[in-house]
């Protein structure tokens, strides 16, 4: 049997998620292989100081090198590439990536999210410097004291700027709301926080120099070190599904579900040195609001119905690992 066209599993993605799985699967001595297009939000991470046994920080792209050594070393074939196609045909299922074809009783699809990010020019760059910062859980500590903005629609920015104030007493809500109105509950619980209320909509978000300068309606400007967009995330749905009961089943991320479409636009780089938020808000509401991790858990297994027992049980426990972790990281 051919190990890379015949695998007992394809994963589809090759980030943390994709990677562990392989590296858990090719030790149950399962025939992995693995197919990635390089965007893991990974390679976003200049140094990485929280994960467990990295005292000194990694960047995310030695993390991935590691990652992908310690699966290898194990017997997964990894291969770069997007799988554009896949289909649920007599028990199995068949990829296809690079005009090649691939058929596998078992697929475990690890595409990650997209963040929604505001259109700013130089955006990478501020990013890569910590300028810019997308989940304060990773790397609010590294944002201590600094002059701290969130950005987004005031429900989604409040809970993320209230969390923020464990590390910096200087934090603001930057509202994308075309109106702020906020609570009595919402209002007490930011006075007790030390943030002031947001009054009105932030206009612009300037990166023309080393720091941000949001600017609101009224024209109002002030100056931010660290800026965390809160637009939510989207899941990824380039990947082209047909057919099969099981595959739709556990196809979550389709037309109709609540994913919206991935966002490559926000990483276009922005002919203005200075980019309105007002073009950057968030595509049209959901028609709910998105629940990542239900979404990912069960978008993340599809298999066939003489898919291995061991294997189920082993991406089973890996879904379960996934799913309590994502509950942690979507909290704040
Ligand atoms: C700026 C930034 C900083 C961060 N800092 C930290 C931090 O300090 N600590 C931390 O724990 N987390 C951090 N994160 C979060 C971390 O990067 C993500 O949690 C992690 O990358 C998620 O892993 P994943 O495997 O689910 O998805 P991803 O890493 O996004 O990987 C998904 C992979 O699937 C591939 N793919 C998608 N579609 C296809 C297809 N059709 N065919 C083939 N391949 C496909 C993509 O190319 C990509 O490589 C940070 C994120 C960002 C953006």
């Amino acid at each position: 049997m051919d190990r890379q066209t015949t695998p007992d599993c394809l994963i589809v993605g090759g980030g943390p998620a994709g990677l562990t799985a392989a590296v858990y699967l090719a030790r149950f001595r399962r025939n992995v292989l693995l197919v990635d297009s390089g965007t893991s939000r990974t390679r976003l991470i200049r140094k990485s100081h929280n994960y467990p046994g990295f005292a000194e920080g990694v960047s995310g792209e030695d993390f991935l090198h590691e990652l992908r050594e310690q699966a290898t070393q194990y017997g997964a074939h990894i291969e770069n590439g997007r799988v554009e196609r896949l289909e649920h045909r007599e028990g199995a299922f068949r990829a296809t990536y690079d005009g090649r074809t691939v058929t596998a009783p078992m697929v475990l699809l690890a595409t990650g999210i997209v963040d929604e990010k505001p259109a700013l020019p130089s955006l990478p760059e501020f990013i890569y410097r910590g300028g810019v910062r997308f989940c304060p859980i990773c790397d609010g500590f590294e944002a201590m004291d600094k002059r701290i903005a969130v950005a987004g629609p005031l429900r989604k920015a409040m809970p993320k700027a209230l969390f923020l104030r464990v590390y910096s007493k200087t934090v603001v809500v930057l509202p994308f709301d075309r109106e702020v109105r906020v609570s009595d509950k919402d209002r007490a619980r930011l006075e007790d926080a030390g943030i002031p209320l947001p009054t009105e909509p932030v206009a612009d978000l300037d990166t023309r120099g080393t720091i941000i300068k949001a600017t609101f309606a009224s024209g109002r400007s002030l100056d931010i070190d660290v800026l965390y967009p809160a637009m939510g995330p989207t899941c990824i749905r380039s990947l082209r599904r047909r057919s099969g009961p099981k595959a739709t089943r556990s196809a979550a991320c389709s037309p109709t579900s609540t994913c919206a479409p991935a966002c490559p636009t926000s990483m276009r780089p922005a002919t203005s040195r200075s980019a309105s938020t007002r073009s950057a808000s968030p595509p049209a509401r959901r028609r709910s609001p998105p629940r990542t991790s239900t979404i990912r858990c069960r978008r993340i297994i599809a298999s066939s119905p003489g898919a291995a027992s061991p294997s189920r049980r082993v991406l089973r426990t890996l879904l379960r690992m996934r799913r309590n972790l994502r509950r942690i990281c979507s909290s704040p």
